[in-house]
């Protein structure tokens, strides 16, 4: 066994946190929430279809409270004709107790339906809001990779936790406004036409002037919030890149360029929101002024028909509080529009992503891969990540069970991408790829999965424990076994030396790994998976010479009678390999041992070369 070389056969990647700004990607995504111009009735019938029907018994409960605090609220007003003429006209003292009893049950009856009403409303609320998350998710996991390619993490933030929330308050407000601001108007308006009809027309006249401001202030509502809404996920994009990205953020001093782009969203989120809140508070004085107006007639009128003839105080009391306690359903009715407005933005957005198709990449209805030998094979392959740009063309590879190919070649050439079309991250656009002569395009993709383990150079680590995250290698895998891969991937050692050895947090918030530390995390995922196909992405940052060492005798036990395709940088791993092909602008230029290659004295000699004398002269230095 060669001893391992720490340098490096091609250049480095692009660091994964360039804090690369996702400038064009919100372009994007605004521009798709600002086109999506589905009506709202279409969207508010969307939301009742999906959410209302499985919940139809607790709505009936939450609509039976609302009926009686409808039908109390209108007794209150009604009972007042009678507290007038009995109690005051006609100084009836049994009236007097059985009237002020009765006022005391009705809002006694009244606050207790509300509670019950409350109660129920908000467990369905919740209930779904929880539904819209999962159902959400459960989306997200079915999209291949090339979806989250083009998509900002925090859009998808504020689309599950705006949307589902916005969808809740859509509901609220429909049934809210239906069942009681709607039930109680009718109540009260039954008891004024009932008590005062010629009155009730009166008051009732400014009914149509109100609607008709209040639809020219929607539409301008619904115009800013769909901004403002693009605009707060924009917010939560920056705060992201500055946390994920905080190294280059320091290292290139870019605070002031992003406190710029902070300042630029969070000004234009602060405008919005005081040009909605104005649009919103504009129903007040319009609502206040025809409520005020069409009251003081009503009093004018009845004032000067009782006074001239003789009609009794009780019928204009009761008609009175009518009219008064009408007021504010009839307001907010008026305004169920306008927060309905506010809402749509964040719903469309969720709807996007929900009706984005299922990538065909995660689609799983075919049979499992049945696997004899663990034989890949790329019959001219050609692919692009988008129509117009080709990656890779006409690539020929095979590796046969118990085989090491080691793919070499300058950065960009489509190593990578070949370990993702194996993993069919993505498809192909011309040719196949075969695992033991069965293309992976007619097997389920979990089967395919399942027999392959990836052990790639910028490893991941979730939240949760050490031991957690090598368990991410087999879910089902004991303490022993995981502790066992651990020990064969040299990893036991420093875990046991942690604060809480296997048991400390890592991820966003736990200790901090050194690169060597987590690719070792990573063999030992890859040695619980045991999987007979192994792809490796060679870490082609420099490790210190122990934590090399002990990566490269791990890796050769976990290469041992798989077949393996490792995108090597190292020369150790090169001169190991059956097989090395040298991948260059997407196509495979020489392929053979190395021995082959060398005698060639092609592209890989050079590479090979050039290796050779940094050798010599970091020796000569040394
Ligand atoms: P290598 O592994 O040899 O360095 P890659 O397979 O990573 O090369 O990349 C090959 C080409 O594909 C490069 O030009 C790269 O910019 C492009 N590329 C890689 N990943 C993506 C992606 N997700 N979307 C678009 N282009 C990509």
């Amino acid at each position: 066994m060669t001893q391992p070389e720490a340098k490096v056969l091609s250049q480095p990647k692009r660091p994964s946190e360039d804090g690369k700004l996702n400038l064009r990607r919100w372009s994007d995504f605004y521009r798709a929430i600002i086109n999506n111009d589905e009506s709202t009735v279409g969207v508010v019938t969307r939301i009742l279809r999906a959410n209302f029907r499985d919940h139809r018994k607790g709505y009936a409960i939450s609509f039976m409270f609302l009926f009686v605090v409808a039908a109390m609220t209108s007794l209150s007003a009604w009972i007042m004709r009678d507290v007038v003429n009995q109690i005051f006209v006609n100084q009836n003292v049994q009236m007097l107790w059985v009237l002020s009893f009765s006022v005391m049950a009705i809002f006694i009856v009244k606050g207790f339906a509300t509670y019950g009403q409350i109660v129920v409303q908000s467990r369905i609320g919740n209930r779904i809001v929880a539904e819209n998350q999962k159902r959400f998710y459960d989306r997200c996991l079915r999209f291949g990779l090339d979806f989250y390619n083009d998509r900002a993490s925090s859009e998808l933030i504020m689309s599950i936790s705006g949307g589902s929330n916005a969808i809740r308050s859509i509901l609220d407000t429909i049934v809210l406004s239906l069942g009681r601001d709607l039930i109680t108007l009718l109540g009260l308006v039954f008891v004024m036409v009932y008590q005062a009809p010629l009155m009730s027309i009166i008051a009732l006249l400014v009914a149509p002037i109100a609607v008709l401001s209040v639809s020219t202030l929607v539409k301008r509502i619904k115009a800013i919030a769909k901004a403002e809404f693009a605009s707060s996920a924009q917010i939560i994009g920056i705060i992201q890149e500055t946390v994920q990205g905080a190294k280059i953020v320091k290292a290139f001093g870019l605070g002031d360029h992003m406190r710029d782009r902070m300042l630029t969203a969070v000004s234009g989120v602060e405008q919005r929101a005081n040009k909605i809140s104005q649009l919103q508070a504009r129903t007040s004085p319009l609502m206040e002024s025809l409520g005020g107006i069409s009251i003081g007639i009503v009093i004018l009128y009845a004032g000067w028909s009782t006074i001239s003839s003789g009609k009794t105080p009780g019928e204009f009391m009761s008609f009175i509080t009518a009219l008064l306690l009408a007021y504010e359903p009839a307001k907010r009715l008026a305004r169920m529009n306008v927060t309905i407005a506010e809402s749509l933005a964040p719903v469309r957005a969720l709807f996007n992503i929900l009706d984005h198709p299922p990538s065909p990449t995660e689609a799983d209805h075919h049979a499992s891969l049945k696997l004899t030998r663990g034989k890949i094979e790329l019959v001219d392959v050609g692919f692009g990540y988008r129509p117009t740009d080709r990656v890779l063309s006409g690539i020929n590879l095979s590796v046969d069970h118990g085989q090491r190919l080691a793919l070499v070649g300058p950065s960009g050439g489509g190593k990578s991408t070949i370990l993702s079309l194996i993993q069919r991250f993505y498809d192909v656009q011309e040719g196949a790829v075969l695992v033991d002569d069965q293309d992976i395009r007619n097997v389920s993709v979990a089967s395919l999965r399942h027999n392959i383990a990836f052990v790639s150079q910028d490893v991941f680590l979730f939240s949760g424990t050490v031991r957690d995250n090598i368990r991410i290698g087999r879910l089902d895998a004991t303490d022993a076994e995981v502790e066992a891969a651990a020990l064969d991937a040299f990893a036991d050692d420093f875990i046991r030396n942690l604060p809480k050895g296997y048991d400390s947090h890592v991820g966003e918030n736990g200790v901090q790994l050194s690169g060597g530390q987590r690719q070792r995390l990573a063999i030992a995922r890859a040695i619980l998976k045991n999987a007979p196909i192994l792809l490796l992405d060679e870490a082609t940052s420099a490790l210190d010479s122990e934590s090399e060492h002990m990566i490269q005798i791990a890796l050769e036990k976990l290469v041992e009678g798989r077949t393996t395709i490792v995108i090597a940088h190292r020369l150790a791993t090169i001169l190991s390999a059956d097989k090395i092909a040298v991948i260059e602008r997407g196509k495979v230029v020489e392929i053979g041992t190395h021995p082959e290659l060398v005698q060639m004295r092609g592209v890989y000699e050079k590479l090979y070369r050039y290796q050779f004398d940094e050798r010599s002269a970091e020796k000569a230095i040394a």
